[in-house]
């Protein structure tokens, strides 16, 4: 394994900022001494690992590698986390049959692994980011059978008990044990958390391209400047195919959500899913409906009457939303790739990794992504199966990628 400098880290916590004394990094023998050879005219600062990308993905992945003792800078074109990660519902479901069969494993790992990876993040963050465990009341559509349903339960008693506020009419229901956060909550306590244990965050700068020297990568190129480092990881999210050299077949996919202010803060208790809309409460009374799945390329803007539209929807099922107020309407973009799985692993660069694609459910699989991410960039065997997520996959099936 090779990443382990301590020695380095202090080296740059003493030499923060552009105008630092130049160092050369080397590995000697067998990875784990480290050589530092000072040069009194020169200025370059390097990195283990330049993550671009500072949404769910990337801080998880960030924080994993710097757990194993590297070097990580993060590279966000705009402020971390204010983009898809932003914008999500942050159901973890994990359950039901929405989730692809190939990523099912990936799902369900990661659900598990939540409670502790929030555990952690709130821990070194001091930021609270409203894990709830009521579970999921799922409304299937019209010609799905309940028994076919992945994991569902009976509910506790008749629906008007287990959720007087609800109005389904009369159709049927299964629980779900799914759990749910507030995913800008979550980001936050990611960036606090990746912060704090040491890990560098450049923001305001979009990273055009990834270097290459001799075939391997050896760092990026910004609109403002470069960084430079053996190993970078493309978390981009939407955006990732826009880096060169690579064309990764990412492309946006458009949700329009809103958030009401519930009368009562106990008006819901459970995520509800239908065909037509998902709610999802929050402890401090805010309750989010969304969402919307849109092929609208780059657009960000919410549309008035898709809001309304998600408003109309929301009262039909809760009516004592009808007089709550509206606090917020956003949209956000979604990861999407031609499969809508993840692209996950290494590419044919030396150097160069990918962990984007996540669409619908990068919060959910943000914990096991920064296990397996970090895993094969240690170039350890990853504890999950990720050859169904590489982005070979696309060059098989004709995609545009790397070097086509
Ligand atoms: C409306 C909506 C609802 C959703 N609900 C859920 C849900 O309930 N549960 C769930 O699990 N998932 C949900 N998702 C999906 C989830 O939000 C995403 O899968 C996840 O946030 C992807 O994380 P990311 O870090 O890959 O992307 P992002 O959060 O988009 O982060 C990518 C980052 O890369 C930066 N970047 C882009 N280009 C560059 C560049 N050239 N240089 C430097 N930085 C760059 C961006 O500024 C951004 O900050 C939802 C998404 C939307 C839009």
């Amino acid at each position: 394994m090779r990443f382990a400098f301590p020695a380095c880290a202090d080296y740059r916590r003493r030499f923060k900022g552009d105008h630092v004394p130049k160092v050369t990094l080397a590995f000697c023998g067998s990875g784990k001494t480290l050589c530092c050879s000072f040069f009194y005219n020169a200025v370059v600062k390097t990195w283990d690992v330049i993550v671009i990308g500072g949404g769910i993905i990337g801080l998880s992945l960030s924080i994993e590698l710097r757990k194993r003792g590297a070097s990580v800078l993060v590279v966000e074109r705009g402020e971390p986390g204010r983009e898809a990660s932003y914008a999500a519902g942050g159901m973890l479901a994990n359950c039901g049959d929405e989730t692809p069969r190939r990523l099912q494993g990936l799902a369900t790992a990661s659900a598990a692994m939540y409670p502790e990876f929030v555990h952690q993040l709130q821990d070194e963050s001091g930021v609270n980011v409203d894990l709830r465990d009521q579970g999921t009341l799922l409304f299937p559509g019209p010609g799905h059978s309940i028994d076919s349903i992945k994991d569902a339960q009976p509910l506790s008693g008749p629906l008007g008990q287990v959720e007087p506020a609800l109005a389904a009419g009369g159709r049927p229901a299964v629980f779900l044990k799914e759990r749910s956060v507030c995913p800008r909550a979550l980001v936050n306590a990611a960036l606090k958390a990746a912060k704090h244990r040491g890990v560098d965050v450049s923001s305001g700068t979009a990273v055009i391209s990834v270097d290459v020297s001799r075939g391997c990568v050896v760092g990026v190129t910004t609109d403002k400047t470069s960084y430079s480092s053996p190993t970078v990881v493309n978390c981009a999210g939407a955006w990732a195919g826009q880096i060169a050299p690579c064309l990764i077949p990412t492309r946006p996919v458009k949700g329009q959500m809103i958030c009401f202010a519930m009368p009562s803060r106990e008006l819901l208790q459970h995520v509800i899913r239908t065909p037509e809309i998902y709610l999802i409460p929050r402890s401090d009374g805010r309750m989010l409906a969304g969402a919307t799945v849109e092929e609208a390329g780059f657009d960000k803007r919410t549309v008035p009457e898709t809001v309304q539209q998600l408003n109309r929807s929301a009262v039909n099922l809760v009516p004592a939303l009808r007089e709550a107020k509206v606090l917020e309407a956003w949209a956000g973009l979604r990861p999407g790739t031609p499969d809508n799985l993840p692209i996950l692993g290494a590419t044919e660069m030396p150097g160069y990794f990918m962990a984007t694609g996540h669409f619908r459910d990068g919060i959910l699989l943000a914990p096991v992504t920064a296990r397996v991410m970090a895993q094969v960039m240690a170039k350890e065997m990853p504890e999950h199966d990720l050859s169904e997520f590489s982005l070979e996959r696309f060059a098989r099936q004709g995609s545009r990628v790397a070097g086509d």
